[in-house]
């Protein structure tokens, strides 16, 4: 038997429309697990719908707001109810508002902390009966600002600190029920989110690369293996950990 495969699992990505949530569904999708990906923008939605549904697997897109609970919680629902089930929930969706934080506006700071830290928060608890029922799997996206500071990313570097506490809070509470709780924590992947980082700060791009032991930024689908390996049976008794992904750069003093 291979510990890796997904056959008959099925799987709920948020922000999984584009960037890392799109290539580690792609991961997923490969490896057979059904998808559903949710996200704002409906154009985007479909087009990883169609990307995904070409690897041979169900696909549907699920719209949502994410800084919504009720959008947040429909979102869980309606992706359980058209899939049949619930294995795996990635908590992946997130922005960044940069600013030095002593200008930050505390809506910024609320918007920032609603998309990535307690939608992962909301999502889970929705996700817990269904994944509760089949010994399931929540993997949460962190950032290198869950272990980093950075001067203008204090809700951002908050958020991603968070997700990693939260992380292990939900790891103790429902290993009892047989769900693994894991975080990855992403280096420098090239997306949209860093493209747009890239324009507004100048010499990002050789930063990263000096930075970055493995020499390049990242890809989408570099993210693909820890997504399979922590949505399968493979990692079963791995619970609460937070993974880097990120060429090394993490481990650079
Ligand atoms: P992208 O900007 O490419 O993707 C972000 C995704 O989140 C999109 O699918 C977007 O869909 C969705 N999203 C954003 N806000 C909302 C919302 N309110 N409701 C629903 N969906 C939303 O970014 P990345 O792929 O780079 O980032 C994905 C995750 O990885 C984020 O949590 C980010 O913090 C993290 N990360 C990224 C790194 C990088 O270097 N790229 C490094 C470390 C962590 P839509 O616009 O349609 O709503």
């Amino acid at each position: 038997m291979n510990p890796f495969h997904l056959h008959g699992k099925a799987a709920l990505v948020t922000g999984g429309n584009g960037g890392i949530g799109l290539g580690m569904a792609k991961g997923l999708a490969a490896a057979g697990a059904n998808l559903a990906i949710a996200g704002r923008d409906e154009r985007k939605n479909s087009d990883a719908v169609r990307q995904l549904k070409e690897l041979g697997v169900s696909a549907i897109a699920v719209q949502a707001d994410l800084r919504d609970e009720k959008s947040c919680r429909r979102m869980v629902e309606e992706a359980a109810q058209k899939l049949g089930h619930l294995d795996t929930l990635v908590n992946n969706a997130g922005i960044n508002i940069r600013e030095p934080p002593q200008d930050l506006p505390i809506e910024a700071w609320r918007e920032v902390l609603d998309t990535n830290l307690t939608s992962a928060f909301v999502a889970s608890q929705a996700a817990y009966p269904h994944l509760k029922r089949a010994g399931g799997k929540i993997i949460n996206i962190g950032s290198m600002m869950s272990i980093f500071g950075a001067a203008y990313l204090a809700p951002y570097a908050a958020s991603k600190a968070g997700i990693v506490q939260l992380t292990k809070a939900l790891a103790c509470a429902w290993a009892k029920d047989n769900i693994q709780v894991n975080a990855v924590l992403p280096g420098w992947i090239d997306t949209a989110l860093t493209q747009r980082a890239r324009v507004e700060l100048e010499g990002l791009n050789e930063r990263v690369l000096t930075r970055t032991p493995a020499g390049r930024w990242g890809e989408p689908a570099d993210l693909a293996g820890i997504a399979v390996f922590l949505a399968s049976s493979a990692s079963g008794f791995v619970t609460g950990t937070a993974i880097p992904v990120d060429g090394g750069y993490s481990s650079l003093g």
